[in-house]
């Protein structure tokens, strides 16, 4: 792949696992990486170790007006390539990720400090949801409408230009394709931004494009700040769209820059889901989904299920078994492969968490299991269990985006269906029970915009995703994806029948 390049932002990276890697340090602008016009660079830490990976160029407001003004060229032609071209590519980016499977959940788990099994899993979907995509490419239908016999009438749907896409660091590659991966089906051009602490895969993985055919300024990576960068995005006059996934706080701050120029804007934000265990669930399975809701990823998961709700009769059963089980978790360094849970991703991150822990505990909440600091090197956390709590608390209503779960009690489906309501986020909801129609009757009544029964975090690309309240707006993955990439264009035509 890198035979023709002797670029000094390539640079020689060993993983853990001992392999050597050239990873591109540059930014990403019209198929070439290229260092920052003001020369800045940002270092990225491993947090499984503290110690510094590489330095990457941090770009600046004029590196976005670049790639910005090489996408708005690339988008001119993209556009008018045929569907099957677009899939085409979106088929072989998928084949390209699926050859380097191994190298970019190394990659990921490395930056981000997750193990390497939840990397796999991210990267096996990346694989999955780009050829997802790739099949949308050329199933774009309007309609033909009826509007009497004296015009013709139809709709078509077009592509929207340049697309700004913004994105965090918990999924930084799975995220990379949540968002390139309809874009590129619709016929737009991006301006990516990854997160800072987590720029590695993205970068990588957009050093396949070409060899996947993918013209050159089509995808555009820019890591930096999103205070300087991501707010250009936002306001750029000829950034016809903002596509964000990371915190309520900065989707608000995105809305407000992207109004005056009108942007369509698209949020996957934050959450404190529900997850509701009824007396006649498999009561052995559910402890193990409720565990894998809230401590996988190490609870850096939008929709972490971090509201546990246990009906009274099984309260205690649950309560013991749930710790048990999680005691069994073994935390530490994600490349071995006996440790479930890896490390947060940044030091703030760690911080944040362990305040909320302390904050708990004020309020009155009982660690039931964890709560501290797995060594002093890596920011490592045990899965953490908050019993004896209200509803006021704020490691009840706050967004905690680590592993530490709260776990009240209910005793009817009323009460729980108030209980999963009460919250400003409405992101996803879990409900384990074998009664079909409480199923149901809980699903249609928690307002949430995914529900998981029997199971959780369960994932797929056909599936839609996204929130009800502040959690968002839009949804990703599945064909709802494409709304946010298009938009309808009506034509009507008179029939002339004087010459017929
Ligand atoms: P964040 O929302 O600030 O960052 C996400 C992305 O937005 C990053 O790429 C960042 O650079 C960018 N950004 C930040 N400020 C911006 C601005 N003003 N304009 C445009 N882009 C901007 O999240 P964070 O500070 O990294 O994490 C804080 C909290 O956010 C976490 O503790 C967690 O609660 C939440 N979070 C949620 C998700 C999610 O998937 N819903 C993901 C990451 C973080």
């Amino acid at each position: 792949l890198y035979s023709s390049v002797s670029n000094s932002l390539f640079k020689d990276v060993t993983l853990p696992t001992g392999r050597v890697y050239k990873q591109p340090t540059g930014l990403f602008i019209n198929g070439q990486f290229v260092p920052s016009q003001t020369g800045k660079t940002f270092e990225v830490i491993d947090p499984s170790t503290e110690k510094k990976i590489v330095d990457v160029s941090k770009a600046g407001v004029e590196d976005v007006d670049t790639a910005v003004k090489h996408a708005k060229a690339a988008f001119e032609k993209w556009s008018q390539e045929d569907p099957e071209t677009r899939a085409r590519a979106l088929f072989k980016l998928a084949d390209l990720v699926e050859e380097n499977a191994e190298l970019l959940s190394e990659i990921e788990t490395m930056d981000n400090g997750k193990s390497l099994m939840c990397a796999r899993g991210d990267v096996a979907l990346v694989s999955k949801y780009l050829r997802s995509c790739g099949g949308w490419a050329d199933k774009l239908f309007g309609k033909v409408i009826d509007t009497g016999k004296d015009h013709f009438a139809y709709s078509r749907r077009e592509p929207l230009g340049v697309c700004g896409q913004i994105i965090p660091w918990n999924f930084p590659l799975l995220m990379w394709s949540w968002k390139i991966g309809p874009a590129l089906a619709t016929g737009n051009a991006v301006v990516l931004k990854p997160a800072e602490t987590t720029p590695l895969s993205a970068l990588f993985a957009s050093s396949l494009c070409a060899k996947a055919g993918i013209p050159a300024g089509v995808v555009n990576i820019v890591p930096g700040s999103g205070r300087v960068i991501g707010e250009r995005l936002c306001t750029h006059p000829d950034i016809k769209k903002i596509a964000f996934t990371g915190s309520t706080a900065t989707g608000r701050t995105i809305m407000k820059n992207a109004a005056d120029t009108i942007k369509k804007v698209t949020l996957e934000l934050g959450g404190k889901s529900p997850n509701i265990v009824f007396a006649d669930a498999n009561i052995d399975k559910a402890v193990k989904d409720i565990a894998y809701g809230i401590f996988y990823n190490s609870g850096e998961v939008c929709c972490a299920g971090s509201r546990v709700y246990v009906q009274d009769s099984v309260y205690e059963e649950v309560l013991a078994k749930f710790k048990e089980y999680t005691e069994t978790l073994k935390v530490g360094d994600p490349f071995d492969q006996n440790n479930f849970q890896g490390a947060q991703t940044s030091k703030a991150q760690l911080d944040k968490i362990l305040k909320f822990v302390d904050i708990g505990t004020k309020e009155g909440g009982r660690v039931v299991t964890g709560g501290t600091r797995v060594g002093d090197k890596g920011y490592f956390i045990r899965p953490t269990i908050f019993a004896d709590v209200k509803e006021d608390m704020s490691i009840v209503k706050d967004e905690i985006f680590g592993p530490v779960v709260t776990v009240s009690k209910f005793s009817t489906v009323d009460e729980v269906i108030k209980l999963a309501n009460n919250s400003q986020y409405g992101l996803a909801a879990g409900i384990h029970t074998k009664d079909i129609s409480k199923a149901i009757e809980v699903s249609n009544r928690v307002k949430s915009g995914t529900i998981w029964i029997n199971t959780y975090n369960a994932f797929h690309q056909s599936v839609p995703f996204g929130g009800f309240g502040q959690s968002g707006i839009g949804r990703e993955m599945g064909e709802a994806a494409l709304d946010n990439y298009t938009q309808v264009k009506s034509v009507r035509m008179a029939i002339d029948r004087s010459n017929l």
